[in-house]
């Protein structure tokens, strides 16, 4: 089984600690600023029986301007060529602009969306429910993984879970 799969979500989430865990070396560029990165930073997992490659895409959020405009629709581009598209949250932030904006977007993909509720090491396990429910009300998600990109926690079922999407 092989596969493409993008990371997408507001800065700061951990996206890039997510990518750095997959790969088990540091290359994605770990900042608080957004852009840093505005190429795709790409990371392969690789099992006896599955490969994915995992895109970074740090050019996702809300246009400022026109120029931004265009590297914005490049980046939503990309998400209609992977299989599957990771949607990451922090799970001690409240749902903001930025989370909406980038869902308005990927309702109108095919492509299925895993939401992956990131930093569960931050909040008590009961806000988790909360937190689910007040996503998947806002559109539908092909699975709901809690994770903690640091820690580890769920890293190996995010891995079975996107395999079997493949
Ligand atoms: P990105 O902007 O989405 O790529 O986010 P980064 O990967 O750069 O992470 C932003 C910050 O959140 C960094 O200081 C990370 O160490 C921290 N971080 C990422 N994942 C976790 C997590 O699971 N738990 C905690 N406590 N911190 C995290
Ligand atoms: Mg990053």
């Amino acid at each position: 089984k092989s596969g493409f799969v993008a990371i997408v979500g507001r800065p700061n989430v951990g996206k890039s600690t997510l990518l750095n865990r997959i790969v088990g070396q540091k290359i994605a560029i770990m900042s608080d600023k957004a852009q840093t990165t505005r190429n795709k930073i790409q990371g392969v997992y690789t099992t006896p029986d599955a490969q994915i490659i995992f895109i970074d895409t740090p050019g996702i959020h809300k246009p400022k301007h026109r120029l931004g405009d265009f590297m914005v629709e490049t980046a939503y581009s990309a998400l209609k060529e992977v299989d599957a598209v990771l949607f990451m949250i922090s799970a001690d932030e409240k749902r903001g602009r930025g989370d909406d904006f980038i869902m308005e977007r990927l309702k109108t993909n095919e492509t299925p969306v895993f939401l992956v509720i990131n930093k569960i090491d931050k909040v008590h396990p009961d806000d988790l429910l909360g937190i689910i429910e007040d996503y998947t009300s806002q559109m539908e998600f092909a699975e709901v993984v809690p994770i903690s990109a640091t820690e580890g926690n769920n890293f190996e079922t995010l891995m079975t879970t996107l395999i079997a999407q493949m």
